[in-house]
């Protein structure tokens, strides 16, 4: 895997210390991560502004992207081979009812949904909630 100074220079952003930090923690989690989340893993000194750009700028760049989680609350996940032209996601995401983890499963693809005449999907989110594999182990 890229760290994150490769990756910021593969997509031609800037290098800085919260950036850096940001896509590090996003990389090393195998869990997306809140706002709330990342504020509080974070070492350099950051605040909530700058943090919400970060995460805005790499969504736009395809650097990461949105998991929405059952109560309502946006997470990031990285994205593994997306590019700003191509940022598409079809894959679910599972939320852990007991670790309260939600990751991405990159290899289940959301069914193709026939939608009524008019309707045009822009983004589609499945979450499937439940027992992950590793707490499914204790
Ligand atoms: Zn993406
Ligand atoms: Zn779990
Ligand atoms: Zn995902």
């Amino acid at each position: 895997m890229n760290s994150a100074p490769d990756i910021l220079r593969t997509y031609k952003l800037k290098s800085t210390s919260t950036r850096e930090e940001v896509l590090s923690l996003l990389l090393e989690n195998d869990h997306a991560l809140s706002h709330a989340d990342l504020e509080r893993e974070m070492t350099t000194d950051c605040d909530r502004v700058t943090l919400y750009r970060t995460l805005k700028t790499f969504q736009e760049k395809g650097l990461i992207h949105k998991v929405l989680d059952d109560n309502g609350l946006t997470k990031y996940a990285p994205c593994t081979a997306c590019t700003k032209e191509n940022h598409k996601h079809e894959h679910v995401h599972f939320k852990c009812e007991i670790c309260g983890n939600t990751v991405c499963l990159e290899n289940v693809q959301i069914p193709v949904m026939k939608l009524p005449n008019g309707f045009v999907a822009e983004e589609k989110n499945i979450l499937i909630t439940g027992i992950c594999n590793i707490c499914n182990k204790k």
